[in-house]
């Protein structure tokens, strides 16, 4: 290799931005092979980062000069030195002045016997990388959607609420929020920054041109994505890209990036790995540093195929059910049979607590995607079959490699595509789009909105009569929210109550149900029974037997006349747990029933444990034909339900057929529009006139 290219490799590792770059030559060992490095000549920064001038250096050992490197480091350079292949990996050390640091490390061979060493600090990236892993796993616990979204985010967000103006005072955009890589330059809590004038956040919003996009965007309703350069007294420096996306009336939200890629990508030698400790002990797979690292160098190679990080759902819970270590068997297993989709899938590796990645190779499209989840889902079916666990589920997140994208682009971009699987319910994969970042945020406001809607006093609850299947008499009443939206009219539950449940508001609307509802009972002549429904969520982030015992006391109501409505699907997350609750609910009296059984991925086997007083039979199985074999199902049903000790109830009963076929079935009770839809109490709808007069 002549001199000249490598005066132009050194410049490109220069000009890529290390930290540290240092030229150093083979010291040849007794019997041939190098043993150690002498060091020729750095840059300024090396010195800094050895806190050593590099006149004092020259001519010495690495082995002298960095001790603390000669386990790992040293073994490494000369590897590169013996088979000639550049390495990329990062290590931690203590700085020289106590400080700790994370360096990323590319050792590069220039031909007879000379190395090149570049460093980067990429001490605030591992940082922000685990600081994202924390707050996600952390947001995830309190399903707080806004800190997951946006604080796990690397990017800069901010939400604007525009302050029209009169004839004296322009309008003005209020910081409603920011997340903390927003905040990070300003030296100021994101908290601190709320309410403040977007010129006060942002002193150059003006001269850069951005407040006019971000005016313009809110008054004809359409996003927008533009560069902007600043040299912010606030302290961003540089070119971002900005996309700007407005909410509603009145609220904006904007995201920004580096425009120019972060990680340096300078120089073009063929790229490998070491191999080493990098693996996960657990699974034998690649850790996360070493997937990031085999990633870089496929995505320099071949910027083609797909990464997908998958995880596995309700893990943690698994972990409570059945303790760490057949969850972790389960994991392993898990990492097993992933393994063997080798040349399918490949570099798969453990990337978080119970997330793997792993790149499929080659033109990913929908079909391909689809395939790459079905496949993880009938490992994990075998898994959990194999192990006698509750069966188990993964969702994914999936990103198309596209050239330009750095790594971080693209497990963030995995991770975003994954919280909408998770999202969605779980057992799904998502294909990363940009605007799934936009539903994530658009759930947010919904869900706040659900917040301020409790707070106005918008939502109504209909009753709908449960009648006994023999004479259809009525005997109780089944509570269905209603939503009296300001702007948007009657909204029914499937509009809110799936982003009540997803935001976590669901906690706050399903005590106001509760309230409601046995407030109505005690103001009521009747002695019938008014059921709820109770969505896990709810269940597991309250509790519940506690706050209804409290509201049934204090409007002394008989225990007896509420009924628990919990979804099938909810059985299975945490079982235990909510196993416990339930059984506490019945035991003050109160009566316990299953919703929509059979329309899930139906157990009978967890009717036997779960402690149930009604069952009520989906409207699926009185739909369509009503031939001789769904008759013998729906009395089958009828018999099982019964021989638990518990009653039946079919739903959705429109025609004189259903109802002879649920009673010729022995079912319980009735419940449908031939009975009776959902109406509103006089007392509500009198309310309404109200309002609307
Ligand atoms: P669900 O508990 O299965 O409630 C029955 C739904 O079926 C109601 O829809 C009801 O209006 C409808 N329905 C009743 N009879 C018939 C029939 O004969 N034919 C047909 N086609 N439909 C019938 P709605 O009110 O839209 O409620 C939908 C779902 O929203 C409920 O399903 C329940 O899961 C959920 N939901 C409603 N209110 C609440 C609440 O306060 N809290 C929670 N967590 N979920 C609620
Ligand atoms: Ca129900
Ligand atoms: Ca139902």
């Amino acid at each position: 290799m002549g001199a000249s290219e490598t005066e132009r490799r050194l410049r490109a590792a220069l000009d890529g931005g290390a930290t540290a770059t240092s030229f150093w030559r083979a010291v040849p060992g007794d019997l041939g092979p190098a043993v150690d490095l002498e060091f020729v000549d750095g840059s300024p920064g090396f010195g800094d980062w050895l806190g050593r001038a590099l006149a004092d250096m020259r001519g010495r050992r690495y082995s002298e000069l960095i001790p603390t490197g000669l386990h790992d480091r040293l073994p490494a350079y000369l590897q590169v030195l013996a088979t000639g292949e550049t390495a990329v990996f990062t290590f931690d050390r203590i700085g020289h002045e106590g400080v700790s640091a994370t360096a990323e490390v590319r050792c590069v061979p220039l031909g007879e016997g000379q190395l090149f060493i570049a460093l980067w600090d990429v001490t605030e990236r591992e940082d922000r990388i685990r600081e994202a892993e924390r707050v996600r796993g952390q947001a995830l616990v309190d399903r707080d959607l806004l800190a997951v979204a946006l604080n796990a985010s690397p990017d800069g967000f901010a939400i604007y609420r525009l302050v029209r103006g009169d004839d004296a005072q322009p309008p003005d955009l209020r910081v409603e929020f920011v997340n903390e890589v927003a905040a990070g330059p300003t030296g100021r809590a994101p908290d601190e920054w709320v309410g403040a004038s977007v010129t006060e956040w942002f002193p150059e919003v003006e001269s850069s041109g951005l407040l006019d996009v971000l005016l313009e965007s809110i008054e004809d309703k359409a996003p927008r994505r533009v560069v902007i350069s600043t040299q912010s007294a606030s302290g961003w420096i540089g070119r971002f890209e900005n996309v700007v996306t407005p909410f509603g009336p009145d609220l904006l939200v904007n995201e920004w990036w580096a425009a120019d890629a972060d990680t340096p990508e300078g120089i073009d030698a063929p790229t490998s790995v070491l191999t080493g400790t990098r693996q996960d002990p657990l699974t034998g797979l690649d850790n996360r540093g070493e997937f990031r690292r085999r990633l870089a160098d496929w995505m320099a190679q071949e910027p083609t195929g797909a990464v997908i990080v998958v995880d596995i759902d309700n893990f943690g819970r698994l972990n409570d059910l059945v303790g760490s270590s057949r969850a972790d068997a389960a994991l392993a297993a898990f990492a097993r049979a992933l393994r063997a989709l080798d040349p399918w899938l490949v570099l798969p590796a453990r990337i978080g607590a119970d997330s793997c990645a792993v790149v499929v190779p080659g033109d990913v499209d929908d079909a391909t995607a689809e395939l790459a989840r079905a496949h993880s889902n009938r490992i994990l079916r075998d898994v959990s079959e194999q192990l006698g666990l509750p069966p188990l589920s993964v969702s994914g997140g999936l990103r198309i490699l596209e050239p330009g994208l750095s790594v971080d682009d693209v497990l963030r971009d995995c991770d975003t595509a994954l919280r909408h699987s998770v999202r969605e319910g779980g057992a799904r994969l998502t294909v990363f789009r940009p605007e799934i970042r936009a539903d994530l945020l658009a759930d947010y406001l919904v869900g706040e909105d659900v917040r301020a809607g409790v707070a106005r006093g918008d939502f109504l609850l209909a009753y709908q009569p449960v009648v006994g299947i023999e004479n259809g008499a009525h005997v109780g009443d089944e509570a269905l929210a209603r939503w009296q939206h300001p702007d948007h009219g009657m909204l029914m539950p499937s509009r809110f109550i799936p982003i009540a449940e997803a935001t976590g508001t669901i906690v706050r609307l399903g005590s106001w149900v509760l309230e409601r509802a046995v407030a109505d009972l005690a103001a009521s002549r009747h002695t019938r029974t008014v059921g709820i429904n109770v969505s896990a969520v709810q269940m597991l982030q309250s509790d519940l037997p506690a706050e209804v015992a409290r509201v049934l006391e204090r409007h002394r109501v008989e225990p007896g006349r509420l009924v628990i409505e919990i979804t099938e699907s909810a059985i299975l997350p945490d079982s235990a747990r909510l196993r416990d609750q339930l059984a506490e609910l019945r035991q003050m009296g109160a009566l316990v029933a299953i919703d929509d059984f059979g329309s899930g991925y139906s157990s009978i086997g967890y009717l036997d444990w779960i402690p149930v007083d009604i069952v009520k039979l989906d409207r699926a199985f009185l739909r369509g034909d009503l031939d001789r074999r769904r008759r013998n199902l729906v009395a089958a049903t009828a018999q099982l339900v019964r021989s638990i000790g518990a009653r039946s109830l079919a739903e959705g009963i429109e025609t004189d057929e259903q109802w002879d076929v649920a009673r010729e079935a022995g079912v319980d009770f009735g419940q449908g529009y031939m009975f009776g839809r959902a109406t509103l109490p006089i007392r509500a709808v009198a309310d309404e006139a109200d309002r609307s007069a």
